[in-house]
């Protein structure tokens, strides 16, 4: 079995953004030269996600307001985590879009199904954050 490894950088210039990282997994599935396998894919911080949804702007601008009704970052006074953070919304909306994907390999490629592709989710940015890529197979 062969085994790969590498960690994606990201810097976000908003607090909160959504950046489809497909590509950069497309490139170490192609560097790892693994045809058959599994992919994982995780956000290494515990104020960001990785998760597979739709490349759709519309659908994005609904995320952000669907956790904002369910995590709303102000006032910043209502969690007890904001002692000396600002970011106790930004652990809940990571734990609601979730920390990692696992992505079958199938001859070479990732074989998603209709539309699928990988977001890595940033709910605290605007500082450089990574996310790991963990292949392995044959
Ligand atoms: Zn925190």
């Amino acid at each position: 079995m062969k085994s790969y490894r590498k960690e994606l950088w990201v810097e976000t210039p908003n607090r909160r953004d959504y950046i489809n990282i497909t590509p950069q997994v497309e490139q170490c599935l192609a560097s790892s030269g693994i045809r058959e396998g599994l992919v994982l894919v995780n956000a290494m911080h515990i104020t960001s996600s990785v998760f597979i949804n739709d490349d759709e702007s519309g659908l994005h601008h609904d995320f952000e307001v669907w956790l904002e009704k369910l995590a709303p970052e102000k006032p910043h006074s209502q969690y007890r985590h904001n002692g000396f953070e600002d970011n106790a919304d930004a652990h809940m909306k990571r734990q609601l879009m979730g920390r990692e994907v696992v992505v079958a390999i199938t001859e070479g490629r990732l074989d998603f199904g209709p539309w699928e592709q990988i977001f890595y989710g940033e709910y605290d940015g605007r500082r450089r954050k990574r996310i790991l890529v963990k292949i392995i197979g044959e």
